[in-house]
């Protein structure tokens, strides 16, 4: 089957599920860029998901996976692909075992965070003002303030299995899904018991230091570049003299440094090279190589 019957058969099969033909990926993508694929799909369960990756495989189709999209790079001219989307469909939240939520991955870290914050349950309140859902922050060991995902993740059901937070082989902005082929489709979240105010003053704390610290009324897709052993990349970034730096319609933040913000009409390109001048100009100062932490799908 080619893709247009691959879809056929889906939307056969599952009668009202949202299949976007010809969707433009700067909808979802928190950059704003990003052109248009075959479809975006919006599965409502994680049968429906399962389904159509397994026909896309069979038929030699190419299938992404995203979340909310605040992590990726998207090109302006994309592939013959179908982008299966988790946020806005897959996202249901619910207490589990002693101290313990269920959230599936298209959930949001802050609607997680506040459900924690509700049932009086602390350790989450780090990932409160990441604009990701959960799968994307698990696949990339997402972190903030001091937390991260390993230190809160219990188990993970995937489509290859389900895994225990030791089998996820958690490290610095990397889990085993990083790899990239597997689908992550939800999780369970330990955390311990605590005082609803304080993990509410705490979550409030943590956004304030957010927005004092980074260019939130902009699109972008948050840090950049991964931190390198020798230091802060956002440091060496500004060091570099390359705050403001601009490419087209990409440019360095003048705020923070480590990110790189759309002034409006940024495209692909130009968001690769201004991060190929960075990366030139910072292993020039300091011989460091950045390594990007956005995705990048082409
Ligand atoms: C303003 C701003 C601030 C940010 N601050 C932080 C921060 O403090 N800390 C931090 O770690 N990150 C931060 N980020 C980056 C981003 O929010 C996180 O990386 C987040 O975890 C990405 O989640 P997502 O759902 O948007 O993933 P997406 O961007 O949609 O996807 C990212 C990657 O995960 C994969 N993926 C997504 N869902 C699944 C799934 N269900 N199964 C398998 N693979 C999947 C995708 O294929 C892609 O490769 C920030 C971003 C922005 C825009």
């Amino acid at each position: 089957m080619d893709i247009s019957e691959v879809l056929k058969t889906f939307e056969d099969k599952f009668e009202g599920t949202q299949v976007l033909r010809n969707e433009k990926m700067k909808n979802h993508t928190s950059f704003k860029i990003g052109g248009p694929v075959k479809a975006l799909v919006l599965p409502k369960s994680p049968e429906e998901l399962l389904y159509l990756k397994d026909i896309c495989k069979e038929n030699d189709i190419r299938c992404e996976i995203i979340g909310n999209g605040t992590n990726i790079l998207f090109s302006d001219k994309p592939e013959d692909m179908i982008v299966i989307c988790t946020f806005g469909c897959m996202d249901k939240i619910e207490l589990a075992g002693e101290n313990e939520i269920f959230a599936e991955s298209g959930a949001l870290l802050s609607k997680i965070a506040v459900f924690a914050m509700e049932n009086g349950l602390e350790g989450f309140e780090f990932a409160h003002g990441i604009p990701g859902t959960l799968g994307g922050a698990v696949f990339m060991n997402a972190g903030a303030y001091g937390g991260e995902m390993k230190d809160v993740i219990k188990t993970v059901n995937a489509a290859s299995g389900t895994y225990t937070n030791e089998d996820c082989d958690f490290s610095y902005r990397r889990s085993r899904f990083s790899a990239g082929g597997d689908i992550i489709l939800g999780a369970v979240i330990k955390l311990k018991r605590g005082d609803p105010e304080v993990i509410k003053g705490k979550m409030m704390e943590l956004s304030e230091k957010r927005r004092s610290s980074q260019p939130l009324n902009m699109p972008s897709a948050g840090s950049t570049f991964k931190r390198p052993k020798e230091g802060y990349a956002a440091a060496m970034i500004q060091e570099a003299g390359l705050k403001g730096y601009t490419v087209g319609g990409a440019q360095v933040s003048e705020k923070h440094a480590g990110f790189v913000v759309n002034t409006g009409d940024a495209t692909f390109e130009d968001v690769l090279n201004l991060m190929k001048g960075v990366q030139e100009k910072v292993e020039e100062k300091f011989g460091v190589k950045l390594e990007p932490e956005v995705r990048i799908i082409k």
